[in-house]
């Protein structure tokens, strides 16, 4: 029996993909190109990714597992021959546990169709990413994504209380608890979370859940420069209210978006664009008092939003700014890197200068209230000699993150775009311990092999 055949046995012919108009769009995700798998495989059972696995396993044939393919670092995407795991189909809400507070789903639901679903019944989940109206929470899992209400309700691994893993020989294990807390044995829960498909594939998550806030709030702050609107982001972290959501735009972003922006920000200055969330009361006050944080900062102006438009409006520039970078250059270097929140400003500063340094275009802005910043080196590909220069700029960021104490990734992961500089951030003997726990949960080197580390 041929793979494919093998694998149309377990899943059926029609979700057994191995004709090449398929296969090409497994070849990429978001941004990193690899080459097509020998086929994708689409199943609907979590029994049905049993059996792939000891298919695979047993014919030594490398399995990549996939959610939406809207990862941005190769996580997902095959670099030599290997068979794609796309858990699209599992896509059920099994349960709903309001009293508990917990939800059970499949892999492959779409975050924010998750999201929808709760909040019709009052209920929330809070972590985020961008991307959320195509992710899946499976892919979420695997990379710990975040998003911009990390600052105030975490990420995904927070939100996680347990997990349906298939191992690498095809065993269903569950890790995790249904109560608040828990601590028999190691938690390996956390350690699947964020290991981008190269210790098990999670067929299933146990969810925690919040009541849905009733309200929100959005104010958008300008300051004359990054330096003042990085003072205040410490203003704020050190206050009685913790935002929503705190985003930083320097004067690169808001160039981007310049046509787009509410109302005119002159040249060179910066923002920060915060929501508060709660029931009305609560918003309210804490809209006040964060206004009143503010206006003790050297913030030149206030917008406060009066309805949910107004509060889009504010946000749409903001949501606007991957997009509109295409428009300045055809292709961008877009690194996620996380420092310190009191190194934040270093950063914004450092990687102008270096862009300047490089003769490059940049755009910098972030999630404040996490350190972590989306730094983006904007060249044409066609441009060798800018290709070049953008290339060495990135490593130069990378080495100037380190220096400031942070990490290379805050969301994206690791895959294969950051694979090469894992030694610049961690010691031999940390990714030595790393690669024998990877041996232990797959001593055949078949789950997503040769990703994350070097
Ligand atoms: C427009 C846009 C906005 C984004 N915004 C954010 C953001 O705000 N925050 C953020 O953190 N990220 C963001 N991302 C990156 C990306 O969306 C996240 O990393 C997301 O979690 C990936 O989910 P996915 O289902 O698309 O996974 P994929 O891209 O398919 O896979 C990502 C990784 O997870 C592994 N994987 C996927 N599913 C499973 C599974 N069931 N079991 C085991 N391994 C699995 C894959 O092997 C791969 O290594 C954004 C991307 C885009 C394109």
């Amino acid at each position: 029996l041929t793979l494919a055949k093998a694998l149309a046995a377990i899943v059926g012919a029609e979700n057994a993909l191995d004709d090449s108009g398929s296969l090409a769009a497994y070849a990429t995700d978001h941004k990193e190109r690899g080459v097509p798998p020998l086929v994708a495989v689409l199943p609907a059972t979590t029994a049905e990714v049993q059996a792939i696995v000891r298919l695979c396993a047993a014919q030594g044939v490398a399995l990549i597992p996939r959610g939406a393919g809207t990862g941005t670092v190769g996580g997902a995407v095959p670099e030599a021959a290997a068979v794609v795991l796309d858990l699209s189909r599992m896509n059920r809400i099994l349960a709903v546990d309001a009293d508990n507070l917990l939800a059970d789903v499949e892999a492959g639901v779409v975050t924010g169709d998750f999201q929808r679903a709760m909040e019709k019944q009052g209920l929330f989940y809070p972590p985020d990413p961008s991307s959320s109206d195509t992710s899946t929470l499976g892919g979420n899992a695997a990379t710990n994504a975040g998003g911009l209400r990390a600052i105030k309700y975490g990420v995904t691994g927070d939100w996680i209380a347990g997990l349906q893993i298939v191992l690498a020989d095809g065993q269903l294990i569950r890790a995790g608890t249904r109560t608040r807390k828990g601590v028999v044995g190691y938690d390996l829960t956390r350690l699947f979370v964020g290991s981008e498909g190269t210790l098990g594939v999670i067929v299933g998550l146990t969810l925690r859940l919040a009541p849905k806030p009733a309200t929100k709030r959005t104010l958008l702050a300008v300051f004359a420069d990054v330096r003042q609107a990085g003072e205040a982001v410490l203003a704020v972290l050190r206050g009685p209210v913790t935002p929503a959501a705190m985003e930083l735009m320097d004067a690169s972003a808001l160039a981007a978006v310049r046509s787009k922006l509410p109302a005119p920000i002159p040249p060179g200055h910066a923002t920060l664009l915060l929501d508060v969330d709660g029931d009305a009361e609560s918003t309210a006050r804490e809209a006040a008092a964060l206004a009143e944080i503010l206006a003790g900062t050297k913030m030149v102006a206030l917008r406060r939003s009066a309805s949910e438009e107004e509060a889009k409006a504010l946000w749409a520039a903001r949501r606007a700014i991957s997009q509109a970078l295409y428009e300045i250059r055809p292709q961008r270097a877009a690194d996620d890197v996380a420092v310190p929140i009191s190194a934040l400003v270093e950063l914004f500063e450092g990687v102008e200068q270096i862009a300047k340094k490089a003769g490059v275009q940049h755009a910098c802005f972030g999630h404040a209230g996490d350190g972590n910043v989306h730094v983006n080196l904007l060249y044409d590909p066609a441009d060798d000699d800018e290709s070049a220069r953008v290339k060495r700029a990135r490593e130069e960021v990378f080495r100037l993150t380190l220096r400031l104490g942070g990490t290379l990734s805050g969301e994206h992961g690791v895959g294969v775009a950051k694979r090469a500089f894992v030694p610049w951030e961690q010691p031999a003997a940390l990714i030595d311990l790393q690669k024998r726990l990877k041996r232990a949960f797959d001593p055949l080197d078949i789950l997503n092999p040769g990703k994350v580390f070097p």
